[in-house]
Order: C-alpha cells, then sequence, then structure tokens
C-alpha cells in the first residue's frame, strides 16, 4: 500500500496503458480520478477497477485539449478528492499519413492532444503539487519522439515536443522537489497497435531485441517506480520500456 492517501490523476484511463497505470495505483492504495473523452470509457474503467479495489476510482470525462475543460475538472477533482500528488500524462491519439498526404486537421489533433493536452494538465494541477511534497508528473511519450518514423510527422513531433516538456518542467518544478520524467514505451499490445495488420506488427518484432510487444503493466511498473520514494533523486530523464529496441 505504498501509494495510500495519494490523490492520483491519469489521462487517457478509459482503456489500454492508462487503464492498467490506473489499476496500479488503485491496488497501491492511492485514490485515482481516470480522464478520457468519453464517460462511458473512463466511467467502465473507472467500475471495473472498483470491482477489486472499492471505492478507489472516480471518473472525470473530459477532453484534454481543452484548456478551460480541463481547469473546471481540476477544481473538481480537488473538491472532491483533494490536492494531487501524482499526475500521470497518458491520453494520446495517433492519425497517421505520410506528409505528402497529412492533413493540417490531422496534425492539429495530435499535437493538441499529445502535446497541449501535458500544458494544460500541468498547469491546471501544478499550483496544489508545488505545495505538497515530493509531487510527481509522469509523461507517457513514445520511442517514435526519439527516433521518429516514416507516416507519423505528428506524432513523432507531439512526443518529441513532450519528452522536452518534460526537461523544462523538471527543471522549473525541483526547487519545489516535485520531480517530472517520461516513460518512452515501444511498441505495446493496446488497441492503438491492434490496429497495425499482421505483417507490419512481424517486422516490428524483428527489430525488437526482446522479441515481443509489450504489456500494459510493462509501462504501469516503470510509472510506479517513478511515483514511488525510490525515485525521488531522479527527474527530467527518459526512460525507454521497449524491449531494447532503441539502444
Ligand atoms: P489507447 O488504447 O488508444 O487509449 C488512449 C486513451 O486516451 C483512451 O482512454 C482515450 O479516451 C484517451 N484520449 C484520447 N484523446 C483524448 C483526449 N483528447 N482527452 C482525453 N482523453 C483522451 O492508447 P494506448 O495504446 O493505451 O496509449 C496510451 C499512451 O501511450 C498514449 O499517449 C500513446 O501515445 C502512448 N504510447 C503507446 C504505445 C503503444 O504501443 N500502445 C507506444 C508508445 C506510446 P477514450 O477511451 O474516451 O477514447
Amino acid at each position: 500500500m505504498q501509494f495510500k492517501d495519494k490523490i492520483v490523476v491519469v489521462t487517457g484511463a478509459g482503456r489500454g496503458i492508462g487503464q492498467e497505470i490506473a489499476r496500479a495505483f488503485a491496488e497501491g492504495g492511492a485514490k485515482v480520478a481516470l480522464i478520457s473523452r468519453s464517460e462511458s470509457s473512463c466511467g467502465g474503467a473507472a467500475e471495473e477497477i472498483n470491482k477489486s479495489h472499492p471505492g478507489s476510482c472516480s471518473a472525470y470525462p473530459v477532453d484534454v485539449s481543452s484548456h478551460d475543460a480541463v481547469l473546471e475538472t481540476a477544481k473538481r477533482i480537488a473538491a472532491e478528492l483533494g490536492a494531487v500528488n501524482i499526475l500521470v500524462n497518458n491520453a494520446g491519439v495517433t492519425r497517421d499519413g505520410l506528409l505528402m498526404r497529412m492533413k493540417e486537421d490531422d496534425w492539429d489533433t495530435v499535437l493538441d492532444t499529445n502535446l497541449k493536452g501535458a500544458f494544460n494538465t500541468v498547469k491546471a494541477f501544478m499550483r496544489p503539487m508545488m505545495k505538497g511534497e515530493n509531487s510527481r508528473i509522469i509523461n507517457i511519450a513514445s520511442v517514435i519522439g526519439l527516433i521518429g518514423n516514416a507516416g507519423q510527422a505528428n506524432y513523432s513531433a507531439s512526443k518529441a515536443g513532450l519528452i522536452g516538456f518534460t526537461k523544462a518542467v523538471a527543471r522549473e518544478l525541483a526547487g519545489r522537489a516535485v520531480t517530472c520524467n517520461a516513460i518512452a514505451p515501444g511498441f505495446i499490445t493496446t488497441d492503438m497497435t491492434d490496429q497495425l495488420p499482421d505483417n507490419v506488427k512481424e517486422g516490428i518484432i524483428g527489430k525488437i531485441p526482446l522479441a515481443t510487444f509489450g504489456t500494459t503493466e510493462d509501462i504501469a511498473q516503470t510509472v510506479l517506480f517513478l511515483a514511488s520514494p525510490a525515485a525521488r533523486y531522479v527527474t527530467g530523464q527518459v526512460i525507454a520500456v521497449d524491449g531494447g529496441m532503441t539502444m
């Protein structure tokens, strides 16, 4: 129960990696606010986790790309759960396509969600986190933000931007003992990667030294480490959890 009485916000927690992160914190005794776009998604995920960890999770549907809506949600979370200690920015989308064919809207949607979304939540939650003790911000980036990928100019830029944002926030908030780190997952089995055709998946596995996709638990366990007292002296870092793909 190492997160007992901690208040944790996880964005993109309706499914996949975010839901697993929320479950891991609930298992550790935290009170978790699950954010996703649709009410049915974060509501369903919260209900499912509450079956094994009653009262641990609450759902807050909001579009993280909307600055004002995130501010309103932060006020609700503060009133209903209390001051936030740990913020996990995990909400993310892809709108893949070669640059020649990429529409302006594909660029805007991905940047607004993956990068501006993190700006919005950090702005909304940072004041109480700065007043609290040993607050943590953990951003879920991607190996694609480190190495790029054809067909993902928007996604690569958003995740590289998130890594730069992580380091700037780490420097700005270090004086208040708030750490800010990023995790760069490789290929993890979720709805996002289920969209890939089988021949593409096989090609990717050929480039992963550990020769398999990662699991949502692999990412959740790294998040727990960064949120734990064991990581007190770690800030501004990017931890690749990618089966050795980018070593
Ligand atoms: P996923 O299964 O597609 O789930 C994405 C979650 O983000 C959903 O809960 C979705 O809400 C939420 N979301 C999307 N746009 C949002 C918005 N504007 N406002 C609020 N919530 C929003 O994704 P995943 O595979 O678990 O990935 C999670 C994170 O890890 C993403 O940032 C992704 O880029 C990153 N990542 C994933 C992989 C991978 O291999 N899966 C690899 C590297 C990095 P709804 O449920 O309401 O739609």
